[in-house]
Parts: C-alpha cells; sequence; structure tokens
C-alpha cells in the first residue's frame, strides 16, 4: 500500500503496548499493516512540524489538545493571520487512532503526562503512597488522543448554571448553534435529530461501528429496573442509558488534531513546533499586553513575538502551571518558588473540579474470556475499518441518572454510570485464544463505575517548583465533602440491581468479584453503605475531567481568571479554550464541551480582529512592543528534566503494584490477572530496544521525516 508520500515514522508502534511476550509478533504485523493501510493512518495528512519557530506571529497557541487544535486550525483558515502552534508532545501514532486501543498508550510517556496527584487526604488510599494518577496526552491532539470518543455535551441545566454565575452569552440556548455547527452528525434521522445535531461540520460524530451483543443487554437490564433509555444524551432525552455516540470518522478516532489541524497542512501561515514545551508569557512593559511567548524545543530556549493575541490551551493543569511560571496568579504560590508576581490574579489553579468514580468488577460466569481482537477480526478492521477494532467494546455504553440526593426538579442528574470491557486491543492473533494467556480458563469480565458528576469536592494546581519541565503540584482532593461519597454509594445500588436484573444474572452468570478494599472489610460489615463509603475512597476511580482551574467569571468572583470573552481579566490578549476555564463541570465527558469553547474563543478573537475596531480597542492601552527584545532568543536551556516520582507503566498504578494487587480494579478491564496480560503496561525496556532499533535502520521514531519536504524548515530527527 502506497499513500503517495514519503513514509514518515510516527511512533511509538503498538508492539510494546500489550504486556508479555506472547502478543509481540501479532501486535507488531498489526501495527504494520495499520501504519499502512493510508485512510486510517493518516501518513500524508499530517502537518509538518518546524525545526524552528520564525520571529514573529499573529497568533500563538499554547498546547495542541481538544481545545488548542480546534481553536489553531480555525484561526489559521483566516486569510492573513499567521499562526504558530506550540504543542509539548508528538504527532499521533497510528495505533492510538484504532478505538479499541484506546487504553493501550496509558502511561506511555512518549503520549502521556503521566501525572500523579500529590498524597491524598481522603480519596486513593489503596494506591501507592496515596496518589491518584491522571493519564494525560503529551501528544498533538492531547486528550482527544488518548480519550475514549464518548461524544457527551453537557445538559441544558449546566449552561444554565455557567449564565448563573454571571457569564452571559453561554446559555444553552447560545451554546447549542456552535454545538451543531462544528458537528457532521452521520446518525441524524436514525438515532438523533436535527433539531438538536449538526452536518457538514469538521467533528465527524457517529455510533461505533460495532457493538458486543452485552451492550444492548445492559439496556435491556436498564430498563428491567426501571431506568429510562435513549437514543441520545445530547438531545430531547438526555437522561437515561444510552449507546453513545462517539468522534470517530469511518471507524477511525477523530481527535480534534485529525478534525481540525491535519486539513491546515498546506497552508503556509499555519506553523507547528512539536515536542516544544511553553514556559512563559511575557508581559509588555505595562503589564496588560502579551507580547512574546517562550518556549523551549531540544533543549533551547526560543521567543517569538505575538503581534495579536496567545491562545492558552494547555489543559486544566498545565494552563495554571504556565500562568503561574509567568507571574501570573496568587502572590503565595509564585511566593513559594521565587517567582515575582506580574499579575495578580488569585484564582489561577483554584477551584480545580473533577468527576470522581469508583470501579466495581463483575464476572460472567457463562462467557470465557476469549480475546475479541484475532486475525478476523484485524482483517475486517484493516480492510473495512469495521469489527470490534472499531469500537470501544462496552465503554460506548454510559448512562446519565439522577440519584436519590439529585436536585428535585429531576433535570440536573447527578450521577454518570461508565462500563468498560470487551476490548479487542490487544490479542496473540489466533481465533478464540485466551484474552491472558496466563489464565487460559479465566471468565470474561468488565467494570461498571458510578461517576458523581456534580462534586462538590475541590482541588489546586500549584508549582513544585520554577522549572517548566517540571510536572505541576496537584492536588485532587476528592471526597473531601461527605455528599460526594452519598453520590457514589447510590450509584453503587443502582449497579448492584442492574446486575441483579434476569437477563443479565441468568443468561450471562453476572456476578460480583469480592474485594476487601483494605480495611474496609474488617471494619464494616458487608455490603452496608459504611463499607461502600471506606471502598470508594480506598480504591477511589480519579476521573479524566479535570476543568475549572482557570474559571470564567465576572471581574467581580476572587477566582474568576477569565471573563465570558475567555480573556484573561486584566490582560488585553490572553484567551484561554481549554477545560481550566468552564465555570462549573458540565455533567458528561468534556471534550465536545471544549471544543465548543474554543470554537466560540475563536468567534470572539474574529469579532475583534475582523471587525472595524480601533487600536485602541484592538491592542489595549499598553499597546507597544517591549524594547530591544529580538525574536526568536534562542538560549541555552539551563532546565533539568525532573517530573517527580512516577509510575512507569500503568493505567492506574506501577507495574509491581498491578502484579501485587491482580485484584485491583480497573476502569476499563475487568479484574482477573489481566493485568499480566493486557495492554496496559508500557514496558520500558523493550520500547528503548525498539526505539534504538528504529533509529539505527533509519526509522524515524520521534517526528517523521517528511522528506518530500526542505529538510532545513522541518522537524527531521
Ligand atoms: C483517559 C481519558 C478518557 C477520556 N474520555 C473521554 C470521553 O470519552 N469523552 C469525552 O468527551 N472526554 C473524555 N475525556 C476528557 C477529555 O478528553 C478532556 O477533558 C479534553 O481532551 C481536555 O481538553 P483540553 O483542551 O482542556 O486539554 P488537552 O486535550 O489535555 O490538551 C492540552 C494540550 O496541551 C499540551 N501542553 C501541556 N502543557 C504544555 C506546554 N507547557 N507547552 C506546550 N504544550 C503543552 C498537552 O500536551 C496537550 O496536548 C477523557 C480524558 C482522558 C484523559
Amino acid at each position: 500500500m502506497n499513500c503517495g508520500c514519503a513514509e514518515s515514522y510516527i511512533g511509538p508502534p503498538l508492539t510494546d503496548t500489550c504486556g508479555g511476550g506472547a502478543f509481540v509478533i501479532f501486535m507488531g504485523l498489526l501495527d504494520s499493516f495499520l501504519r499502512k493501510k493510508c485512510e486510517i493512518s493518516e501518513i500524508c495528512q499530517r502537518v509538518a512540524p518546524r525545526l524552528s519557530p520564525d520571529s514573529e506571529y499573529d497568533f500563538v497557541v499554547i498546547g495542541g489538545g481538544s481545545g488548542g487544535a480546534a481553536a489553531a486550525g480555525k484561526l489559521a483558515q483566516v486569510e492573513g493571520w499567521k499562526v504558530l502552534l506550540i504543542e509539548a508532545g508528538g504527532d499521533e501514532p497510528p495505533g492510538s487512532q484504532v478505538p479499541a486501543m484506546v487504553v493501550n498508550y496509558f502511561g506511555n510517556p512518549d503520549l502521556d503526562w503521566n501525572y500523579q496527584t500529590e498524597p491524598e487526604p481522603v480519596a486513593c488510599q489503596g494506591f501507592p503512597e496515596k496518589r491518584c494518577t491522571w493519564p494525560r496526552g503529551k501528544v498533538l491532539g492531547g486528550c482527544s488522543v488518548i480519550n475514549g470518543m464518548m461524544y457527551t455535551r453537557g445538559t441544558p441545566r449546566d449552561y444554565e448554571k455557567w449564565v448563573q454565575a454571571d457569564n452571559p452569552g453561554w446559555s444553552y440556548e447560545d451554546v447549542l448553534p456552535i454545538f451543531k455547527r462544528f458537528e457532521d452528525n452521520q446518525d441524524i434521522g436514525s438515532f438523533v435529530e436535527a433539531k438538536y445535531h449538526g452536518v457538514n461540520g469538521p467533528l465527524t460524530t457517529s455510533r461505533f461501528r460495532h457493538q458486543p451483543q452485552l451492550a444492548f443487554d445492559v439496556l435491556r437490564a436498564a430498563e428491567e429496573i426501571g431506568q429510562n433509555v435513549t437514543d441520545d444524551l445530547n438531545g430531547e432525552k438526555y437522561m437515561g442509558f444510552s449507546i453513545a455516540q462517539s468522534n470517530t470518522r469511518h471507524g477511525v478516532r477523530l481527535s480534534s488534531a485529525r478534525a481540525y489541524v491535519r486539513p491546515q497542512r498546506n497552508n503556509p501561515n499555519f506553523h507547528l513546533m512539536l515536542n516544544s514545551t511553553a514556559s512563559k508569557i511575557l508581559l509588555g512593559s505595562g503589564k496588560r499586553q502579551a507580547n512574546m511567548v517562550e518556549f523551549i524545543y531540544k533543549g533551547a530556549t526560543y521567543r517569538v513575538r505575538v503581534r495579536k493575541e496567545v491562545v492558552l490551551a494547555a489543559g486544566a493543569l498545565n494552563t495554571p502551571q504556565i500562568l503561574l511560571l509567568s507571574g501570573i496568579g496568587p502572590k503565595e504560590e509564585l511566593e513559594k518558588v521565587g517567582i515575582a508576581q506580574v499579575h495578580n490574579l488569585p484564582g489561577v489553579g483554584r477551584n480545580l473540579q473533577n468527576h470522581v468514580a469508583f470501579y466495581m468488577g463483575y464476572k460472567l460466569e457463562n462467557r470465557p474470556a476469549t480475546s475479541d481482537l484475532d486475525w478476523a477480526t484485524a482483517l475486517d478492521y484493516i480492510l473495512y475499518q469495521n469489527g470490534p477494532m472499531s469500537s470501544t467494546g462496552l465503554s460506548q455504553v454510559t448512562a446519565r441518572i439522577n440519584s436519590p440526593y439529585a436536585d428535585p426538579s429531576g433535570t440536573d442528574p447527578d450521577l454518570q454510570i461508565f462500563f468498560a470491557g470487551y476490548t479487542a486491543n490487544c490479542a496473540t492473533g489466533s481465533i478464540g485464544d485466551p484474552e491472558d494467556p496466563e489464565h487460559p480458563l479465566a471468565k470474561k469480565d468488565f467494570t461498571v463505575s458510578p461517576v458523581a458528576l456534580h462534586p462538590k469536592s475541590r482541588g489546586y494546581v500549584g508549582l513544585h517548583s520554577s522549572n517548566p519541565l517540571d510536572a505541576p503540584k496537584m492536588v485532587a482532593n476528592y471526597l473531601s465533602h461527605p455528599d460526594d461519597v452519598r453520590v457514589l454509594v447510590a450509584g453503587i445500588r443502582v449497579i448492584q440491581q442492574l446486575a441483579n436484573t434476569t437477563i443479565l444474572r441468568e443468561s450471562y452468570g453476572m456476578a460480583p468479584d469480592h474485594e476487601e478494599y483494605g480495611e474496609c472489610l474488617s471494619k464494616h460489615r458487608k455490603d452496608t453503605d459504611a463499607f461502600w463509603s471506606c471502598a470508594v475512597k480506598y480504591y477511589t476511580g480519579p476521573e479524566n475531567h479535570q476543568a475549572c482551574s482557570c474559571k470564567m467569571g465576572p471581574k467581580s468572583d476572587p477566582l474568576a481568571v477569565v471573563d465570558n470573552k475567555l480573556l484573561i481579566h486584566g490582560l488585553n490578549n490572553v484567551r484561554i479554550m481549554d477545560a481550566s476555564a468552564m465555570p462549573v463541570l458540565v455533567s458528561g465527558n468534556t471534550h465536545a464541551t471544549i471544543v465548543m469553547m474554543a470554537e466560540r474563543g475563536v468567534d470572539f478573537i474574529k469579532e475583534k480582529w475582523l471587525e472595524a475596531n480601533t487600536i485602541e480597542e484592538r491592542l489595549g492601552q499598553d499597546s507597544q512592543r517591549s524594547p530591544g527584545v529580538q525574536a526568536p532568543v534562542k538560549q541555552s536551556a539551563s532546565y533539568s528534566f525532573n517530573r517527580g516520582p512516577s509510575f512507569p507503566a500503568a493505567f492506574q498504578h506501577s507495574d509491581a503494584f498491578h502484579r501485587q494487587n491482580p485484584h485491583l480494579p480497573n476502569p476499563y478491564f475487568g479484574y482477573n490477572g489481566k493485568y499480566a496480560g493486557l495492554s496496559v503496561y508500557y514496558n520500558p525496556h523493550s520500547y528503548n530496544q525498539a526505539k534504538h532499533q528504529h533509529k539505527d535502520s533509519d526509522l524515524d521514531y520521534s517526528t517523521k521525516p517528511y522528506s518530500s519536504r526542505r529538510k532545513t524548515d522541518y522537524e527531521q530527527f
């Protein structure tokens, strides 16, 4: 298969993403086929990254994730606007574009920041050092490259709350047209209605092309216990159990980068720096105008001048970090690490919100744990992009429901339910082979998780040091408010009812995997509310929807960081377009809402810069550039790389921890020794070996040759 361009090598391969040597040959072959299938790998559609930036841009976008890739792609469409996108990670490997490989790259340092919280006071008590693990995408496309692809907006009430928090212009009526504008919904007329969905936008949306039978049977079970079932959680009936729509196109993951950035590949005004870490935004002498962005690339520091605006989109954890590194934030936090305050904004890094979950493991006594991936299903995907590889298995099922503690109006659901299992992501290739070669007689298993949608606990993001290459300090503070525990326990009761339905119990033999949860069983009677309250604190499910750490709000709100046009209070030309700017966390997965915010952010920029505004309106009072600074300023960097303690491989835990605790729940799989057999570890040893082999044989492991382009302009190594 020839894709019609010089074949670039974008790593890392799937070979190293499945623990255990038994998988290496098949996964290696599969990876090669995926790379050579042009519709899947889109090897010729990638934007060639630059080797160095130009000195000046109209817009500099920091972070190429859900929000940043959308913002950069949209800004670059405007004729005459020159845009630089700075992304800390590399390009998306073909393997991660396969929906079934949804967890394969967790923990892989080429794609995942692999963050750990500080030791938690209440939650994550059963994990090493009581830290929760947060996978975060460090790759062009950000978390939209490693997320579950579930397309879920907030509920109408969520956006009402944004307006109630004094953010005019963000009501459901305001944001619905934006959601419709960027969608290209393939299911209108079948599962969803045109009243709520759009076509011809960049974000192709549809149900996955494959569902395991169990997905439909879970919906039947939900009906049996009197729960609502709906076809569209983003439509009229936004509550109930459902098979969700996904962010995929033709059976392949549609990250923000694929949707918004790749179409700019031939745009000479769009520049991309990969593997480049933004370290600072520099303000002019009046301290109201950003005029430079500093970043580190291959050990050297660069500064680029900004003619119009900076868009900060490094995500809910790194956006506050970059502001703090720039001296923008609360004085006490800056003083701790010796950074001089440049602009006082007490809310930077505060008010961190995240959903919180608990993983309940179940076995299916009547189903052997055979692999959903084999030569036949692989062929189905490679030839037609169909079959189990084109979906996330049971993870596409979800529910949004009311617990007894939900708002009595019934319109503000406080519980989501996630499912996980039946994922075709690692195999030896033979049909009927066990999922885990070390446990050939194991039964199929999966997890079901209650998720608290309106947590009252708040965390924060701060700094460990002034080194931009260090991880930020992250405190989740999960379950520090007792109401969050109560909601999770209510969710556990719904899941227990579900497991006890005729269809799941009798036909599948669904039965709980029992667990003591540290001291919980010795302290509390089994299956009491007190027992489960203890358990959720022990093996807390640290969800992936971090948000609100630079929240939108009026100037009168001491914690507000941006105004309702996403502009940082007190600055004329820095906007935030990522999860951190949400004023209140939405009731569901966050990607779609973040894309909507970025789309709107670009609208605000266009309103300002394309209309006939005065120079003062556009630039504010501090419109002069700081004198005497040339861009780019290339200096040798003095930063050392220290990300603090990190656990090399795991989705939630270290390799050693998995081995010692084979019963530990995992949100994407069940229990039963899967850690030994399945993908969730990354093996640094074999990875490094592969990397060196590829280097030796002239394959470019990190960011591709793009040899058809001028060597001097583009990143080659
Ligand atoms: C495992 C997982 C599963 C999820 N599942 C779903 C789901 O199914 N559906 C859904 O809607 N949402 C899901 N989410 C949540 C959703 O993907 C995220 O909320 C969303 O992608 C965050 O978007 P963002 O733009 O705020 O940040 P990100 O997408 O994280 O983007 C930030 C980008 O900035 C880059 N960056 C950071 N620091 C710097 C720096 N200093 N310099 C340069 N670049 C930098 C990062 O590398 C990254 O690319 C999931 C998230 C995860 C992690």
